[in-house]
């Protein structure tokens, strides 16, 4: 550290001149849009999420994604790789005996418990057969009132690869985004009275196959609860 910098002094100054002349500068520029002037300026530097968002960078881990094979069926061999890999022991798989002969298992259940999850790809790093990605550009579910708003099913993953293939990096996002704008408006719709609450609303439609999940068994293996 410089001598200037030591006696702290100065960088708290420099610091208060810092933050006042954005706050002044941004003041300005409001008042000056609300008159009809400099409308190009932009004011703040945060942004109106998600309204506005920012482009993810292609390098970005999102959420998960099953891949499919040609024939649409779920690529997944219910090898039990990643929930092995999976240091936060969130990944919750049920095998089933596969209905083409030339495979051996496939995932009648596949489920992801996304608050346990640390999104640190070590079950993508696993998986033999490439069946399972993060690249669907799809941050974290952020919301919901219920636990199991937060499991994400076979379906729902699948589902993922399905949107990615038709509709591009950004259409898992637009229709996660569009469900919870729906929501909203289930909930707050004053002509809606007798849906109160977000636990009354209606199942999500994100995916396509109606999905009830009817126990947390992601949830249940960490308590011992199923045998496991
Ligand atoms: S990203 Fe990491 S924590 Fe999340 S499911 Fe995969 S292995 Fe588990
Ligand atoms: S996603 Fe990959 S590692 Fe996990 S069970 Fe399926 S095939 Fe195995």
């Amino acid at each position: 550290m410089t001598l200037m910098e030591r006696l702290y002094l100065p960088e708290i100054l420099k610091g208060v001149a810092i933050t006042n002349f954005h706050l002044i500068r941004n003041l300005g520029i409001h008042v000056a849009h609300s008159l009809g002037f400099a409308k190009a300026i932009r004011a703040a530097a945060t942004m109106q999420y998600p309204d506005e968002r920012k482009r993810y960078p292609d390098s970005f881990r999102g959420s998960h994604r099953l891949t499919l094979r040609e024939d649409s069926s779920v690529r997944c061999t219910a090898c039990f790789l990643c929930a092995t890999a999976c240091p936060a022991q969130c990944i919750y798989i049920e095998a089933g005996e596969s209905p083409d002969p030339q495979i051996e298992k496939y995932p009648v259940r596949y489920e992801i418990d996304t608050p346990r999850c640390i999104y640190c790809g070590l079950c993508v790093e696993a998986c033999p057969c490439d069946a399972i990605r993060m690249d669907t550009y799809v941050h974290p579910r952020i919301w919901g009132f219920d636990r199991k708003d937060f499991i994400e099913t076979k379906e729902m993953l699948m589902h993922r690869s399905r949107v990615l293939a038709e509709k591009g990096r950004d259409g898992n996002m637009q229709e996660m985004l569009a469900w919870y704008r729906e929501q909203n408006e289930q909930v707050f719709n004053p002509e809606r009275a007798e849906l109160k609450t977000y636990t009354e609303r209606e199942r999500p439609k994100h995916f396509e196959e109606p999905v009830e999940v009817t126990e947390l068994a992601a949830i249940d293996r960490h308590h011992g609860r199923d045998g496991h």
